[in-house]
C-alpha cells in the first residue's frame, strides 16, 4: 500500500471548506438528504475529497433511504480502512480513506448486496468523477 498522506488541520483548511473540514477531519455529519450526491445517478466514480483517493463506483451505489450516500461495497479492499466508533452512545463501525484517514462516514450490515455492507458516507467528503 501506498505511504498515507499527512497533513495537519492548518493544511487541510487551506483547500477545504468548512463544512468538509468539519466532516472528513472531525468527524462530522452532515444533515440527512441535504448532501449532493444523494440522489445522484450516474457512471462514476466517487473519489475522496481530501486526497483524491478513488473510493466508490456507482455501480455500487443504491437507495438506502438513510439520506446518505450508501454503497455496498468499496472499489477495493485498500480504498478504505475501519476503526470502532462508541460516540453518540452506539457502537458502529467508522469508515476512513485508506489513503489519508478522512472520516468519510460509517458501514452497517444491513445493505442489500452479497455481504450485506451499507456504506453509508457523507456527500461532502466525496468528489464525483463523471465517466
Ligand atoms: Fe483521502
Amino acid at each position: 500500500m501506498s505511504e498515507k498522506i499527512i497533513k495537519s488541520d492548518e493544511e487541510w483548511k487551506k483547500f477545504l471548506t468548512d463544512e468538509q473540514f468539519y466532516v472528513t477531519r472531525k468527524k462530522g455529519t452532515e444533515r440527512p438528504f441535504s448532501g449532493e450526491y444523494y440522489k445522484l445517478d450516474e457512471d462514476g466514480i466517487y473519489k475522496c475529497i481530501c486526497c483524491g483517493n478513488p473510493l466508490f463506483k456507482s455501480d455500487s451505489k443504491f437507495d438506502s433511504g438513510c439520506g446518505w450516500p450508501s454503497y455496498t461495497e468499496p472499489i477495493s479492499k485498500e480504498a478504505v480502512v475501519y476503526e470502532e466508533d462508541r460516540t453518540h452512545g452506539m457502537i458502529r463501525t467508522e469508515v476512513r480513506c485508506g489513503k489519508c484517514d478522512a472520516h468519510l462516514g460509517h458501514v452497517f450490515d444491513d445493505g442489500p448486496g452479497p455481504d450485506s455492507a451499507r456504506f453509508c458516507i457523507n456527500s461532502v467528503s466525496l468528489n464525483f468523477d463523471k465517466k
